[in-house]
C-alpha cells in the first residue's frame, strides 16, 4: 500500500513503524475471510483491510479520530485471526494498537462510554473486584430490562454460579514430581482465575507431573491486555513492568526456564512486552528477555515432549500387533476412553497388513492416508484408510505409466531439435 507520510512525520518512531506495516499490505483481502466482524456485518470498514485504511487516513492526515473511525476500530475484537491469513505478514496488531492510542488521545468519548470503559478497566484486571462485581451482578440481574443496553447485556452475561477461589492462585511454589527438569513461572492471570479456576489447577498438575517446578510469583497479575485494548497505554505498561519485575525476581532467586501462559490473549500480550517497552530505559532489556521466555502451555508441553510421550505409547502398542497388551482398566476410566477403544481396534487382523504397507517404499509417501487419524478418518465417509491409500497409489501408478515426466519430455524435445 502506498503511503504519503511527510519526512517530519517519519521522524516519530511510532509513525515510522506504522508506515512500514502499511506498506506491507497489498490490499488482497485474504484477511476478510477470517475476520469475524466482517463475516458477521459484511461491511468493508469492519474488515481488517477497511480498518487499515481508516488508520492510515487518520495517521497520514494527522487528524483527530472521527466517530466513524472510532466505531469501526472499537468493533475490532483483537482476535488477530486476520494476521494468521495475511500472506504479506502485515502486523495488524501493532497498527491497531497505534490506532487505539491515537483515538484515546484525540477523541472525546460520550460520558456513558467513558463510564463503561472506566468500569471495565478498573474491575476486570482485579480478581477481587471482578468476583465482587459478578456476585453483585447476580442479584442485579432482574433489573437488567430497566438498564441501558450495554449495562443490561453485561448483567445478562454474568454467570449464575461462580466457582470458589482456588488456592493455587496465591503466590507460591509447586515442586516438581520426581526429578526437577525445569523451573517455570505461571501467569495466574485475572478474569480467568475467577471464571474458570480449574484451568490454572490443571496447568500446574500437568507441569509438575512432567518435572517442572511451577512458581506463581508475588506481584505478577493481569498481563495488561484488557486495558491495552481499551487504548489505555499507561496502565498497560504499568502492568507489564510489574510482571517483568516479579518474574525477574523469580529468575534471580533460582533461575527461570519459561513463563507459562494458559490464555492465548495474555500470551500474545506478554510476547509483545519487548516491543511495548522498547523505549523504556529501565525495562527494555528485561522485557525482551521475558518476551523470549513466554510460552503458551501447549508450547511448554511440546517442549517437554509430552506429545511424544503419548505418541510413543501409541506406537509401542502398535508394534505389539496382534499380541497387543492393554494396561488394566481403571474402574470407569480406561474402558470408556475412545483412545483405548482405538487400540483395541488396531489389534484386529488388518493391523499386520497395515504395518507391511507402512514399510513398503512405494507407499511410504502416502502414510498419512494410512493412519487411523488420517484422511479417511477425517472425511468420515465410511471408507477405510487403507482403501483411500490404495486408491491414491493406484492413481499415481497409472499416471506414472501413462504420462512422460517433465524431464523425459525435455530430453525428447532436445533430441528432436538436434
Ligand atoms: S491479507 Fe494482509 S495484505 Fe491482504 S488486505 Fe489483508 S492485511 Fe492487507
Ligand atoms: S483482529 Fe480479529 S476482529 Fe480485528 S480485524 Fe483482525 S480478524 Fe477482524
Amino acid at each position: 500500500m502506498q503511503t504519503s507520510f511527510s519526512l517530519a512525520q517519519l521522524t516519530d518512531p511510532d509513525i515510522k513503524e506504522a508506515d512500514a506495516i502499511l506498506r506491507a499490505c497489498v490490499h488482497c483481502g485474504f484477511c476478510t475471510a477470517t475476520c469475524p466482524t466482517y463475516v458477521l456485518l459484511g461491511d468493508e470498514l469492519d474488515s481488517p483491510r477497511g480498518r487499515i485504511y481508516l488508520i492510515k487516513n487518520m495517521l497520514e492526515n494527522d487528524q483527530p479520530a472521527t466517530p466513524e473511525v472510532v466505531k469501526h476500530i472499537d468493533r475490532c475484537l483483537s482476535c488477530l485471526a486476520c494476521m494468521t491469513t495475511c500472506p504479506s505478514g502485515v502486523h495488524y496488531m501493532h497498527l491497531v494498537d497505534h490506532g487505539r492510542r491515537r483515538i484515546a488521545e484525540t477523541y472525546d468519548r460520550p460520558l456513558a462510554d467513558r463510564l463503561v470503559r472506566g468500569l471495565l478497566a478498573a474491575v476486570l484486571p482485579q480478581p477481587v473486584l471482578f468476583r465482587l462485581a459478578l456476585i453483585g451482578a447476580r442479584f442485579a440481574r432482574p433489573l437488567a430490562p430497566l438498564l441501558p443496553g450495554r449495562l443490561a447485556a453485561m448483567l445478562r452475561l454474568a454467570p449464575s454460579r461462580l466457582p470458589g477461589r482456588s488456592p493455587v492462585d496465591r503466590p507460591q511454589i509447586f515442586p516438581a514430581e520426581g526429578e526437577r527438569v525445569k523451573r517455570v513461572a505461571l501467569l495466574a492471570g485475572c478474569a480467568q482465575q475467577v471464571l474458570a479456576p480449574q484451568i490454572n489447577e490443571a496447568t500446574i498438575r500437568l507441569l509438575t507431573r512432567h518435572g517442572c517446578e511451577v512458581v506463581v510469583a508475588a506481584g505478577a497479575g493481569c498481563c495488561g491486555a484488557l486495558v491495552h485494548h481499551l487504548g489505555e497505554e499507561g496502565p498497560a505498561l504499568a502492568a507489564a513492568r510489574a510482571n517483568i519485575d516479579a518474574w525477574q525476581q523469580v529468575g534471580d532467586a533460582g533461575g527461570l526456564d519459561a513463563v507459562v501462559i494458559n490464555a492465548s490473549g495474555c500470551g500474545t500480550q506478554i510476547k509483545d512486552y519487548g516491543f511495548m517497552l522498547r523505549g523504556d530505559e529501565t525495562h527494555a532489556q528485561s522485557a525482551k528477555r521475558i518476551s523470549g521466555l513466554a510460552r503458551d502451555v501447549s508450547e511448554a508441553a511440546r517442549a517437554r515432549r509430552l506429545h511424544r510421550a503419548r505418541r510413543a505409547r501409541r506406537s509401542s502398542l502398535l508394534r505389539l500387533g496382534g499380541d497387543l497388551q492393554y494396561p488394566p482398566a481403571r474402574a470407569g476410566d480406561a474402558a470408556a476412553r475412545p483412545q483405548d477403544r482405538q487400540y483395541r481396534e488396531r489389534a484386529s487382523g488388518s493391523h499386520r497388513d497395515r504395518q507391511y504397507r507402512l514399510h513398503d517404499p512405494a507407499r511410504r509417501r502416502h502414510r498419512a492416508a494410512d493412519r487411523p487419524h488420517g484422511r479417511a478418518a477425517r472425511l468420515g465417509n465410511g471408507r477405510s484408510a487403507s482403501a483411500v491409500s490404495d486408491r491414491i497409489c493406484g492413481r499415481l501408478a497409472r499416471r506414472c505409466s501413462q504420462t512422460p515426466s517433465r524431464s523425459a519430455k525435455a530430453t525428447a524435445r532436445r533430441s528432436s531439435v538436434r
